[in-house]
């Protein structure tokens, strides 16, 4: 059992405050859809979470396990667990696949110094591969270059698959896939989701009816405005965001007023 607790995190970049007052905890066994407008804050909370250095936590605290992990760089928290699929993955070209999970598995399980071999890697990943149905070429290809988006995000959810972490962060899995590739992203979701806490960021109810969350959040102008169930997605997806601003939040403020 792993827990994330976000408290009163306030955080900023560029002088500009884009967190303000956040406040969640994620356990395993939980999925907490995060969603939110364009420009809510979304990808600057799951980026904070993970230690991007580009953004300074200003007020509040991130709890590992009861243990603050502000001081600890992203591949600290790595290793503590916790893992983020990208909004935007990086193409990395000379890079295969099969090279970058073998080497993230190994700095994550094995420590710093020692590699899996190749052909023991290539077992463990083979089984995987085809519960994704994609063959062994996908494995060989670079990494996310040339990729469709799809492709690319079917990626990082067999990065999870691998890496196995305790707290998955999931900023906008399903945008950009047909519903072929979006039931395949979901399946397998749900299937690693009983022994992970999810935090899945998405503007689409859809995803949310293959993997059901426990929890939903809407945020607006930094921090969750509104928490609720499943009903809440749906209301979004009839009404849109129009009656969420950071003026829900309780003592809270417009954005306009900042
Ligand atoms: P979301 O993922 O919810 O769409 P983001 O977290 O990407 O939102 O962005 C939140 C807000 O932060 C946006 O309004 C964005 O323009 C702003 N922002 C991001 N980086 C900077 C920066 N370096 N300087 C100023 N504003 C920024
Ligand atoms: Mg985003």
């Amino acid at each position: 059992m792993a827990t994330l607790e976000i408290k009163n995190l306030y955080a900023s970049t560029d002088g500009k405050t884009l967190l303000r007052g956040l406040t969640l905890t994620i356990a395993t066994g939980e999925i907490h859809a995060l969603m939110g407008h364009n420009g809510a804050g979304k990808s600057t909370l799951v980026q904070v979470l993970m230690g991007n250095p580009k953004y300074q936590v200003t007020k509040g605290d991130i709890l590992f396990d009861k243990k603050s992990i502000l001081k600890l760089s992203p591949d600290e928290r790595a290793k503590l667990g916790i893992f983020l699929g990208f909004q935007y993955p990086v193409e990395v070209p000379g890079v295969s696949i099969s090279n970058f999970l073998r080497a993230a598995y190994s700095r994550l399980k094995l420590g710093e110094k020692s590699t899996l071999g190749v052909l023991e890697f290539k077992q463990k990943l083979a089984p995987l591969l085809a519960s994704f149905g994609v063959s062994d070429d996908y494995a060989v290809r670079y990494l996310n270059s040339g990729f469709s988006g799809g492709e690319k995000k079917l990626g990082e959810i067999l990065q999870l698959a691998v890496l196995r972490p305790k707290i998955a962060l999931l900023d906008e899995p399903d945008s950009g896939l047909d519903v072929d590739a979006l039931r395949k992203i979901s399946r397998q979701l749900s299937r690693l989701a009983p022994e992970l806490g999810i935090l899945l960021i998405t503007h689409y109810a859809r995803i949310l009816s293959y993997v059901k969350p426990t929890h939903v959040h809407v945020m607006a102008g930094g921090r969750i405005v509104k928490s609720g169930g499943h009903e809440l997605a749906e209301k979004i997806e009839k009404d849109g965001y129009s009656g969420f601003n950071s003026a829900n939040a309780k003592g809270g403020i417009t954005l306009n007023q900042e």
